[in-house]
């Protein structure tokens, strides 16, 4: 506010109308120093006449819940009026930083080219006082690119005369678990680097710099060994791992699978909060203790369900832990 510029217009102002907009302001300063946010105040003799101003003390700078408090010592009018200023304003940051992709909101995105749930959902808990259940979702996620996609995508970019001589398919020089892996690599021209496309598990979230291309990797110049190598690793990895069969994790191992399913539990959730905790925390895997808010879109019927992400190990302990929870409510 010390700049006297706003990134949102004041509630109760016109962006046409800039009286109103300063009047906003001179109130606003006026009831931020009545309660102590704006302190050690001076009185300057501008151009546009006299000014109030003065500055937050660093330790109220990122005190969000010492600001409101001081906002509800307040008249009514004014009051609300900023609250309303802090929350646009709060709205512009959050959509800004969502954007950026640098917007943490705690809900995990769950994405997949194929996202279908399997069967019907289970009902695992009923509320005795609402009345309201929890329910599981089982959902099969498919994660890879069909050859005739990436075929598609790489005509389609040579069409268009606006690829790269380094765009194509490629091989990686080492081998894993006796195989090499292949992928379609397409040069992002915005950033110079090559977008990476998998059979297994689609397009990658980094780009990858040339040189790391070149050196990790051999471009395929048949276009029938390309199709095979594809095609072949599409199949083998719909129900494997990476690590091949022989795999620690065994099924439970997701890395480089294309085929997963994902466990949401859904519906009525606090009364169980304590319970899943409880499961959650006797998980053999760090990875797989920690409570995540997850959110996906089944891509055949639209169906968009938030949740708790219930890892595949720990299913079967959780349903048992919740069904014995239950068979006590209703002693
Ligand atoms: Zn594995």
């Amino acid at each position: 506010m010390e700049q006297d510029i706003l990134p949102v217009e004041p509630p109760g102002c016109s962006s046409d109308d800039s009286s109103s907009i300063q009047e906003f302001i001179v109130k606003a300063k006026a009831a931020l120093i009545s309660v102590g946010i704006v302190r050690d105040t001076v009185l300057c003799n501008g151009k546009e006449g006299n000014k109030l101003s003065g500055r937050i003390v660093d330790s109220d700078m990122h005190d969000v819940g010492r600001f409101l408090n001081r906002l509800l010592g307040l008249p009514p009018n004014i009051q609300n009026r900023l609250f309303e200023l802090f929350i646009k304003i709060l709205e512009l940051m959050v959509h800004n930083a969502r954007s950026e992709g640098q917007f943490d909101s705690g809900i995990v995105d769950i994405k997949a080219n194929i996202i279908e749930l399997q069967g019907s959902p289970k009902t695992v808990h009923v509320d005795n006082l609402s009345g309201a259940s929890t329910v599981l979702f089982t959902f099969t996620l498919d994660r890879g690119l069909t050859w005739e996609f990436a075929k598609d995508a790489f005509d389609e970019r040579q069409k268009d005369g606006l690829g790269s001589a380094s765009d194509g398919f490629y091989e990686s020089r080492r081998e894993w678990m006796g195989r090499r892996h292949y992928m379609l690599a397409l040069e992002d021209i915005s950033s110079g680097m090559y977008k990476i496309f998998r059979p297994a598990v689609g397009e990658a979230l980094r780009e990858m710099p040339l040189s790391e291309l070149k050196s990790k990797y051999r471009k395929i110049s048949s276009i029938e060994k390309a199709n095979e190598g594809w095609k072949e690793e599409y199949e083998l990895s719909a129900q494997q791992c990476m690590h091949g069969p022989k795999c620690k994790l065994g099924i439970y191992c997701t890395v480089g699978r294309r085929l997963q399913e994902v466990n949401v539990l859904g519906g009525l959730i606090l009364p169980v909060w304590g319970t899943i905790e409880k499961a959650l925390s006797k998980q053999a895997r760090q990875s797989h203790k920690r409570i995540r808010i997850v959110r996906l879109e089944a891509t055949n019927d639209n169906q968009r369900i938030v949740g708790l992400l219930i890892p595949s190990a720990a299913v079967e302990s959780v349903l048992q832990d919740l069904s014995w929870d239950q068979a006590v409510d209703e002693r």
